[in-house]
């Protein structure tokens, strides 16, 4: 019967998904220079399943597994052009040789295809540091044999590639868990030497260079030159095996040891991610808690970062063993960016993961941590400011939710982090900042809300403010208004949103001015709000706020015109009105017009308070309830003049 199973299945050859596909064609055909890369691929993905196999034996004690035998062994056949990778880690079964083999696993390989299709062909250095993948092994071989026993199957098999028109699966013999990786190494061609991957001293190097720290041997035969027996000056050869690697994570190497070099090969190795990240954060602590922590700060939004695919959290090991990949409580949400990874003796190895959570150590790690990273942006604030400001435009809006979730637990931890676009320096600013430039006299941090800096500019709200010679915050991003209102006050200075009714600029006697008209006007205005009374206006006024422009809506209370916006967007029935106000610009020809109306049109009244309304909710980038009818209006009052 398993041998009926097993004919069948040497019978199979599969074609490789399509996207897969693709990028097995760019790989073949790559003329990337840096094709030394496949072997830090295939060496990670060895390391990586003996961690798994290593993580599983801590809680299954069948398994007949030893530390001391974990290994990596390379292995040269330079006649038959073979370079060989074993290890003797998780090994695959015949599914997930299929699965993982036989598709992208990845995104990183997406992104490496994309750039490789952008840059047509051109060879970018960048690309070194990419996570490729597996397929890179293809840029150096024309044959991948692959032969791996799951520690879950008693069975072997062989996965075997010429290349992009498929791959067939088939029994393979290996009697022990783990997987050797067979390749043919290209036969030199005009412009490639591929026989230097034959090599053992260029294999060494390469091992050095990219895999130093992994932390199981990589062994590799050698040549040597000894002593000849019974000879004080004759030397003589002998191959031995030789580890390659010095195993020590560079984490726990000396920061002036380590290259930038180095840090970068890790990062793109490890995370994933070919870009250089923003800032490299290596740190050592001692004290209440120990640890190792290498933690990086990307200088690109995660291409998932806003899908619920993107998990948060640190590499945790323990003693330097993995015991987690994503320890998501050793991160803030608000520094959800941040990858990296944290060793410390302070935690067992074989901690389940329930306990792990209510564990003292990782709890004083993750506040020691969180201070850490926020010193270090604080520090980059004052000292680079530039890319503080990038980082800022592309993790800020985590800030903010910072400061706005939790009830504002965090708010003054994260309050000096915040910058804001600002109408008299035309960049970004802090809130220290500002408060440091106000004028003599000044009660409160002035900011206006919009879609975008150029359209809070034309605000009529935002006209008198400016020409009174404060300054005032743009709001441009919807989580920014709630951040404010939920610090309510920086050293003291409220928060004051232009659109608020209570802003109130005019002196004195500007005052009096006022409040006369508005004594004069209010029957007329009382008319008026009966032509919108099924409107939510809840007042409408005259104005000495705005300056060219005729009518404004502000608001009364918490609740601004843009908080509404957004509030009414969320996907739940809870609609809320912000109370609006209709203001209207006293010094403006149409205050005159309406007077008039009052005394001569009544009908005519009417059309002007709904127009004059619809243009308010206009400018606020609201929308208009009945657009056939005002646009009649307009067309009417227009054909009348
Ligand atoms: P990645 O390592 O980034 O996931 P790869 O294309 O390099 O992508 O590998 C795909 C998958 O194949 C890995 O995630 C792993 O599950 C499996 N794999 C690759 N090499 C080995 C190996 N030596 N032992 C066990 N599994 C492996």
């Amino acid at each position: 019967m398993e041998k009926d199973k097993d004919k069948k299945e040497k019978k199979e050859k599969k074609q490789f998904k399509a996207e897969s596909k693709k990028l097995l064609d760019l790989m073949i055909h790559s003329i990337y220079t840096n094709k030394e890369i496949f072997l830090r691929e295939l060496l990670s993905n060895a390391s990586d399943a003996i961690d798994k196999l290593a993580y599983r034996a801590l809680t299954d004690d069948s398994l007949d597994v030893k530390k001391e035998d974990f290994a990596i062994h390379i292995d040269i056949d330079k006649e038959r052009r073979k370079l060989i990778i074993s290890d003797n880690g998780c090994g695959m079964t015949k599914e997930e040789l299929e699965n993982n083999l036989g598709t992208i696993a990845k995104s990183g390989s997406l992104d490496f295809k994309k750039m490789l299709e952008k840059k047509d062909g051109q060879d970018v250095d960048i690309i070194g540091q990419f996570g490729v993948g597996f397929y890179s092994a293809f840029m150096v071989s024309d044959k991948i044999k692959v032969e791996s026993k799951s520690v879950d199957s008693d069975k072997a098999y062989i996965w075997k590639s010429e290349g992009a028109d498929g791959y067939e699966i088939k029994p393979g013999k290996r009697k022990d868990t783990g997987t050797t990786i067979t390749l043919s190494i290209k036969e030199d061609t005009d412009e490639e030497n591929y026989s230097e991957f034959l090599d053992t001293y260029r294999i060494e190097s390469i091992v050095k260079k990219y895999s130093d720290y992994i932390r199981y041997p990589i062994k590799m035969m050698v040549e040597h030159s000894k002593l000849k027996e019974g000879s004080e000056n004759e030397y003589e050869k002998e191959v031995v095996e030789e580890t390659v690697n010095s195993m020590i994570p560079l984490w726990k190497k000396e920061k002036k040891d380590i290259t930038e070099e180095e840090y970068q090969n890790f990062y793109s190795s490890k995370f994933f991610d070919y870009d250089k990240p923003l800032k490299t954060i290596h740190t050592k602590v001692e004290g209440q808690c120990s640890y190792n922590a290498l933690l990086y700060i990307p200088g690109h939004l995660p291409y998932d970062f806003y899908t619920k695919e993107y998990e948060k959290g640190l590499q945790l090991y323990s003693s330097g063993v993995l015991i987690m990949d994503k320890c998501a409580d050793l991160l803030p949400d608000y520094f959800s960016f941040v990858k990296g990874l944290v060793d410390t003796e302070d935690i067992s190895l074989n901690i389940s993961r329930e306990i792990l959570q209510q564990n003292h150590s990782l709890k004083l790690i993750a506040k020691s941590i969180e201070k850490k990273i926020k010193k270090e942006l604080e520090t980059m604030l004052k000292e680079k400011r530039e890319t503080y400001e990038s980082f800022f435009k592309t993790f800020g809006m985590q800030i903010k939710f910072g400061v706005y979730a939790d009830y504002g637990t965090h708010k003054d931890d994260l309050k000096d982090l915040l910058m804001f676009y600002s109408s008299t320096e035309k960049k970004l600013v802090t809130l220290d900042e500002y408060v440091s430039r106000m004028k003599e006299g000044q009660e409160n941090i002035y900011y206006a809300c919009g879609e975008s800096v150029d359209k809070v500019d034309n605000m009529p709200q935002v006209e008198g403010i400016k020409e009174k010679g404060y300054e005032i915050l743009y709001l441009t991003e919807y989580v920014d208004e709630f951040a404010l209102q939920t610090l309510t006050t920086y050293n003291a200075k409220k928060f004051v949103n232009v659109s608020n009714d209570t802003v109130d600029l005019d002196s004195e006697e500007e005052k009096k001015e006022l409040e006369e008209a508005n004594k004069n006007a209010k029957e007329m205005f009382e008319e008026m709000k009966k032509v919108l009374e099924s409107n939510n206006i809840s007042d409408i006024k005259f104005t000495h706020r705005l300056k060219k422009h005729p009518v404004c809506l502000t608001t009364e209370g918490e609740l601004s015109t843009s908080m509404e916006k957004v509030l009414n967007a969320l996907p739940n029935d809870n609609k809320v009105n912000a109370k609006m106000i209709m203001e209207i610009n006293e010094n403006h020809p149409i205050s005159k017009k309406i007077k008039d109306l009052y005394v001569n049109n009544r009908e005519e009244l009417e059309k002007y308070t709904k127009i004059l309304y619809a243009q308010a909710r206009l400018i606020e980038g609201l929308p208009i309830d009945n657009p056939t009818e005002i646009s009649n209006l307009i067309c009417d009052v227009i054909s009348e003049n």
